[in-house]
């Protein structure tokens, strides 16, 4: 997943607030929208309270934009009287990440207050030799299991391959006593874990920390590439070596490690805490996480949790290594498999039509391909907030995209020629970003891969049936019906010309006469997903205690000597567990406490390794993250 681009801002107050009038107009109304308020209605949205000053205050502010001034950011700044100083309102380049910017507002560092000392004292737990290489030797252990989840699993009872996960229950309860002694143990599909943290206040919503037991499968042909064995578990001093080190035993473990530290130190929470270890998150997640979900449902109650912490982004230093980036999901992409049939009139190979039904077919996945999704960049959406992060924040984010990001920021929507201007600059970012970032560009468009394709049965025989399967991951600002249309639209025409009919997701599309055959499009799994429903981050929302977490975990990290640290929020482009889990509570966070160097190779590869004591610190955000939520939200 890219880290760089995206975040978010909440935009809740101006700038320059509270000093004068006119400073109060200085930032125009599209700052005070509400962080994801996306739709039409919102972008045009007609503005109140205009004064002349205002305007004369925008137009300023344009032209200093349009006279390309280099990056500058309006603050909130005093000077030594109290009075605002315009010469401290302007400023190059990004701004300290402990200065906070309305383009992208920060929590504070979010400490543990009646539990400091437990805190301070579990610092030192973690800190001491012989607890790290336990620690090790855990995840070791876990991931020399190989629960591997394939996408034919059968259901689990019936199909033997899930037996595997017998033996990792065994070790996790062998390794984990106090915990599995300690916390209430329910399976859900008898591979499925919940752990029940009972709080003392059972007025308080629980708080859900999930974590996936499965590991993508080894390509057997790749097991000889591998540094250390696949499933062996290495600790070579560094690393700790195997699939599932880092996605996702990293974090099941990780939490284990934090329970035990807490049960052994005597804490009990007063809010209750609930983990949820799924067991197909690399498949379709239908035997694991959605068994879960109903089980949880049905305990818990629709919204019957404070908030969730799923794995997703991370944490790192795309703009320079001054300042970490922490980027938690907020959101994720939507997702449906497109299936394309072409149905032809069958006969011998050897009186041909000009095209079979493969080039048919072929000539359709060309057209979808020359058709890519729109790129969008929509105020208040995921990419957009996540840009104006790095704009404010990130010291060597381009400085052309820093002054077009701003200028985006500036104004918008309405028929004003100040606005025109800002959103024209919105267009021209979107496109400065694509080019700077092409590999980002998911972040911003609806993505087709055609995967799959079949077709024909003998050489001598004209193919009837040749059909593909075309993977789309479906953008914030896009929806299942959306992308369904747009296929519908790239194929009719085509359609037409080979005379066709088209069954568009059930309905006829007029189309051609049917001489030359059919065209089908349907949801190949019928897995269609719409976009996530968006975490808010307003000031009482649980975002904040994440996002306090998450500061105060880094900064007080062993080794830690960045000028700061920001948290960006962001998409995930693919899909965890918390696809299933968005009945159960409105604050979802998809977060890894890890950081991108601190594992060996991407994911889903080969050279799967955790830096050791870098993955500590997952054990001590886990703890922070307890503590915090128990006292804190
Ligand atoms: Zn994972």
């Amino acid at each position: 997943m890219s880290k760089a681009m995206e975040s978010h801002s909440q935009g809740k107050t101006l700038m320059l607030e509270s000093h004068t009038d006119l400073e109060r107009g200085v930032i125009p109304a599209s700052f005070g929208r509400s962080a994801f308020d996306v739709g039409p209605a919102a972008r045009g949205k007609p503005r109140t309270q205009r004064s002349l000053a205002f305007d004369i205050l925008k137009a300023v502010v344009v032209s200093f934009f349009l006279l390309n001034i280099p990056s500058i950011h309006w603050f909130h700044k005093n000077t030594a009287d109290g009075t605002p100083s315009l010469s401290t309102q302007v400023r190059i380049g990004a701004i300290p990440p402990n200065e906070t910017s309305e383009f992208c507002p920060q929590a504070a560092p979010l400490l543990p207050i009646k539990h400091a000392d437990l805190v301070k004292k579990l610092d030192a737990v973690y800190c001491d030799e012989d607890y790290r290489l336990a620690a090790y030797k855990a995840l070791s252990g876990a991931v020399q299991i190989p629960t591997e989840s394939y996408d034919d699993l059968g259901p689990v009872g019936v199909d033997p391959r899930w037996d595997t996960f017998a033996k990792l229950h065994e070790y996790l309860e062998k390794t984990f006593p106090a915990v599995f002694s300690t916390l209430e143990v329910t399976k859900v599909n008898t591979y499925g874990i919940v752990l029940r943290w009972q709080g003392s206040d059972a007025t308080l919503l629980p708080v859900l920390l999930t974590a996936h037991q499965d590991v993508v499968p080894v390509e057997p042909a790749t097991a000889k590439d591998w540094i250390h064995p696949p499933y062996s578990g290495h600790y070579d001093g560094t690393w700790v070596w195997g699939r599932g080190s880092g996605d996702d035993k990293s974090d099941l473990i990780a939490s284990l490690h934090a329970i035990t530290a807490l049960l052994e130190q005597g804490f009990t929470p007063t809010r209750t805490f609930v983990w949820a270890y799924g067991f197909d998150e690399e498949a379709a997640g239908t035997q694991g996480a959605g068994q879960l979900a109903v089980y949880l449902e049905k305990e818990y109650g629709a919204n019957g949790f404070a908030a969730l912490l799923d794995e997703g982004g991370s944490y790192g230093t795309p703009y320079g290594p001054s300042v970490i980036f922490a980027t938690p999901s907020l959101a994720e992409k939507g997702y449906i498999d497109i299936r394309l049939e072409v149905s032809t009139p069958g006969g011998h190979s050897s009186r041909p039509p000009p095209h079979t039904g493969i080039g048919i077919l072929a000539a359709l996945l060309v057209a979808l391909e020359a058709h890519p999704h729109d790129a969008a960049l929509v105020r208040g959406g995921s990419a957009y907030n996540s840009t104006l992060c790095a704009a404010a924040y990130g010291p060597t984010f381009p400085e052309p995209l820093r002054r077009l990001a701003f200028k985006a920021a500036a104004g918008g929507g309405s028929n004003s020629d100040a606005d025109a201007d800002a959103d024209r600059a919105l267009e021209e970012l979107k496109d400065a970003l694509l080019a700077a970032y092409p590999a980002n560009a998911a972040l911003l468009r609806t993505t087709q891969a055609v995967d799959l394709v079949a077709g024909g049965v003998k050489v001598n025989a004209l193919p009837e049936l040749a059909s593909a399967v075309v993977n789309h991951r479906i953008a914030q600002h896009d929806r299942v019906v959306g992308v369904q249309a747009h296929l519908a639209g790239v194929v009719r025409p085509l359609a037409a010309q080979f005379g066709l009919t088209v069954d568009a997701f059930g309905r006829a599309v007029p189309a051609g006469d049917g001489r030359g055959g059919h065209v089908r499009l349907s949801d190949a799994w019928g897995t269609a997903l719409e976009p996530s429903p968006v975490t808010p981050t307003g000031a009482g929302d649980a975002y904040q205690v994440l996002a306090g977490t998450i500061k105060a975990t880094l900064e007080s990290a062993r080794g830690y000597n960045a000028s700061g640290v920001v948290v960006a929020p962001q998409l995930v482009l693919g899909n965890t567990d918390t696809r299933y889990y968005w009945a159960l509570t409105k604050n979802i966070f998809r977060y890894k406490h890890l950081s991108e160097k601190d594992r060996f190779n991407g994911a889903h590869t080969i050279n799967e390794a955790v830096r050791a004591e870098a993955w500590i610190e997952s054990i001590r955000f886990y703890t922070r993250f307890i503590l915090n939520f128990d006292e804190h939200l």
